[in-house]
C-alpha cells in the first residue's frame, strides 16, 4: 500500500514538472492552492487557526501510524536504497505539495524507516524513550515559540526555567547562591564547566580577564584530568577552549571502571613537577559505556587539596537524582563547582532538555556578556531576569517546559520509580549473562549499561576471532532490526553493550534479544565451517 502511495505521489510529481496541472488537482490540492498564503502561519486569524488543528491532526496521525505499523525497533532499510529515494525528491518551484502530501512522502523519507526508541527492544544508546506531557509541552514551545534569552521575549518562560534550575540545584545539593541554566545538551553543558573552569583559573592566577584579553602563554601548560573512559566531548571542549586535546590528562580507572584516585594522586604530583598546571578534574557519573560512576567524594577532597575546579559530568547519571533508592551513588556531587545533567537521558524527555549547574553564580561573570538591544546593565540593576547572560546561546528554545510540564504531571516520584526499574533489570540481565557460559560480562552495573561479548569457551576463539564474531553480531542485529544494541571497543576489541531506559522493557525481552544474538553467532559459525574460510568477513551487509 504505502509503495503503491510512493508511486502515485511520484507520477503526480512528475506529471506537475511536465506541466500537466489536471493530472495533478486532487481535492486536497485544489484546497491548497486556494489557501491564502496568511493561513500558513500561525496567528488568530479564523483560516490560520483551522489549518493549524487540521494540520497537527495530521501530522499527529503520520505519528500514531508510526507507532501502529512498527512492531520492531527497525526495519534494517539499506543506507543505498534509502539514499536512491532521496535522489528522486526535488526541491524547487511550482512543485509543492498539500501538508498530507509532504506527510505521505515523509513516510517513505523517514517515519516508516526511524529508530522506533519507544520499543522495549532498543536498548543501543543513551536514547530514553519519552513521556507524553513532555511532547504535548512540545506543541506548546514551538507554537508559542517564546526564545529564552530575554525576560521580552519569554516572560513567565523565563520563570518556569528558573523553577526548575532551583528545583534541580536543591536535588544536587548545592548551596544556597548556586545557579543554573538548560542547555543543548551534556556537550554544551561540559564545555561551559571547563570554560569557567579555564577562566576562573586564569583570572585568580594572573589577574587577567580572558573574556578581553585571551588566554595567557601559560594556557599551553594547562592540564585537566579525567577518566580514561570520560565522555569525548571532554576533548572537543578542551580543544574548542585553544587548549588543545594535549590538555587532556586520562587517569586509568579500576576494575569497576571507576577513576582510580591513587593515580589520580599521583598524576597530579608528577603534572606539577613537569611544570605543568593541572586546572581541573573531570569526575563522570555515569560513562557513557558502562555507567559507572567516578568516586565523587574522593574526588572532591582532591581537587580541593589542590585548588583545582571540580566538574561533574553526570549527564547520564544524573537521573539519579531521581531515585530515593538510588542518590547515594552520587554523594559528593553537591561538593562539585558545575555539573551536567541531561535531562534527554534520564529524565525521559524529548530532544533537547539539559542542563549545567554551578555552585557559586559569581561564576556566570565569565559568560556573561551585556548587549544594549537585549540585556543593557541598566535592566539588569533593575532586576530584570534575563538568561542570555548565563548561556552561550542567544535565541535559546524554551525547553524548560518539557521538564515542567513532567514533573508537573508525571511527577518526581514516578520517575524515580522508572529509574529504579532499569537499574534493577540491568542487575537481572547482567545475572542472565553471568550465568551463561557463553558471554563474557565486563561489568557489574550500577546504573543501567552492561557491556559483554559472545564468547563461546568450546570454540576457543582467538581476540581477533571473538571481536569478529561480535562485530558480526551486531551488525545482523542491525539489518535484522528486530532488536537493537550497541557495540563499542574496550582495549581494542569489540563488546556488545545494552543501555537499559525504558520501564517497558523486562527481563523477557532482555532473554529474546540474547536468544536473537545466539541465533547471528550460530549463523556465524555455521557459514565459515560451510564455506571453511574461518573468520572471514562471511557476508556483506
Ligand atoms: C551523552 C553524554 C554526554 C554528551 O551529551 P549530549 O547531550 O549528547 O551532548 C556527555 N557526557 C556523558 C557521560 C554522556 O553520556
Amino acid at each position: 500500500m504505502l509503495a503503491d502511495l510512493w508511486i502515485r505521489y511520484h507520477l503526480n510529481r512528475k506529471n506537475r514538472n511536465m506541466g500537466d496541472k489536471e493530472n495533478t488537482i486532487i481535492g486536497n490540492q485544489r484546497l491548497y492552492r486556494q489557501q491564502h498564503l496568511h493561513e500558513h502561519f500561525f496567528n488568530h486569524l479564523a483560516g490560520s487557526k483551522s489549518n493549524y488543528q487540521k494540520s497537527i491532526n495530521q501530522a499527529t496521525s503520520a505519528i500514531l501510524e508510526f507507532l501502529e505499523e512498527r512492531d520492531t525497533p527497525f526495519t534494517g532499510i539499506p543506507t543505498d536504497q534509502l539514499m536512491e529515494k532521496f535522489s528522486q525528491v526535488f526541491i524547487g518551484e511550482g512543485n509543492e505539495l498539500t501538508l498530507r502530501e509532504t506527510l505521505e512522502e515523509l513516510k517513505e523519507l523517514y517515519l516508516n524507516d526511524a529508530v522506533a526508541f519507544h520499543h522495549p527492544k532498543y536498548v543501543a544508546h543513551l536514547n530514553c524513550p519519552i513521556l507524553i506531557p513532555a511532547l504535548a509541552a512540545e506543541m506548546i514551545i514551538s507554537s508559542v515559540n517564546s526564545s529564552m534569552d530575554t525576560w521580552d521575549q519569554s516572560i513567565g518562560a523565563t520563570l518556569i526555567e528558573l523553577k526548575l534550575i532551583e528545583w534541580t540545584l536543591t536535588k544536587i545539593g548545592y548551596p544556597h547562591g548556586a545557579d543554573g541554566v538548560f542547555t543543548s545538551g551534556g556537550t554544551q553543558s561540559n564545555l561551559m564547566g571547563l570554560l569557567l573552569a579555564r577562566d576562573h583559573f586564569i583570572k585568580e592566577s594572573y589577574k587577567l580577564d580572558p573574556k578581553t584579553e585571551g588566554i595567557p602563554v601559560e594556557a599551553g601548560k594547562f592540564r585537566i584530568l579525567c577518566s580514561e573512559i570520560s565522555h569525548f566531548s571532554l576533548k572537543k571542549s578542551a580543544s574548542l577552549l585553544g587548549l588543545g586535546q594535549k590538555s587532556i590528562v586520562p587517569i586509568p580507572v579500576d576494575r569497576q571502571y571507576k577513576m582510580d584516585v591513587i593515580s589520580l594522586n599521583k598524576a597530579i604530583h608528577s603534572l606539577k613537577a613537569q611544570g605543568n598546571i593541572p586546572i581541573a578534574i573531570v569526575a563522570t557519573a555515569g560513562t557513557t559505556d558502562f555507567g559507572s560512576i567516578d568516586p565523587l567524594a574522593e574526588i572532591a577532597k582532591i581537587a580541593r587539596e589542590h585548588n583545582v575546579w571540580f566538574h561533574v559530568d553526570a549527564a547520564y547519571g544524573g537521573g539519579l537524582i531521581l531515585s530515593d533508592q538510588h542518590r547515594p551513588k552520587l554523594n559528593g556531587i553537591e561538593q562539585s563547582d558545575s555539573a551536567t545533567i541531561d535531562y534527554h537521558k534520564t529524565f525521559f524527555q524529548p530532544v533537547s532538555s539539559s542542563g549545567f549547574f554551578m555552585r557559586d553564580k559569581k561564576f556566570i561573570r565569565h559568560i556573561s556578556y551585556y548587549a544594549d538591544y537585549l540585556n543593557s546593565k541598566e535592566q539588569e540593576a533593575d532586576g530584570v531576569p534575563n538568561m542570555v547572560k548565563k548561556s552561550i546561546q542567544t535565541t535559546r528554545r524554551f525547553d524548560a517546559l518539557k521538564l515542567w510540564m513532567t514533573l508537573r504531571v508525571t511527577g518526581v516520584k514516578r520517575l524515580g520509580q522508572c529509574i529504579d526499574h532499569v537499574i534493577d533489570l540491568a542487575e537481572k540481565s547482567a545475572d542472565l549473562l553471568e550465568k551463561d557460559d557463553a558471554f563474557e560480562l565486563l561489568n557489574t552495573p550500577e546504573m543501567s549499561a552492561i557491556v559483554f561479548r559472545f564468547i563461546p569457551l568450546e570454540k576457543k576463539l582467538s581476540p581477533g576471532q571473538a571481536s569478529h564474531l561480535n562485530a558480526h553480531i551486531r551488525k545482523c542485529m542491525f539489518s535484522e532490526g528486530q532488536a537493537l544494541l550497541a557495540s563499542t571497543k574496550i582495549n581494542d576489541e569489540v563488546y556488545l553493550k545494552f543501555t537499559l531506559l525504558n520501564p517497558l522493557t523486562q527481563l523477557e525481552d532482555i532473554r529474546e534479544i540474547i536468544a536473537l544474538i545466539k541465533k547471528h553467532a550460530m549463523t556465524y559459525f555455521n557459514n565459515s565451517l560451510k564455506t571453511n574460510t574461518p573468520w572471514k568477513e562471511p557476508m556483506t551487509l
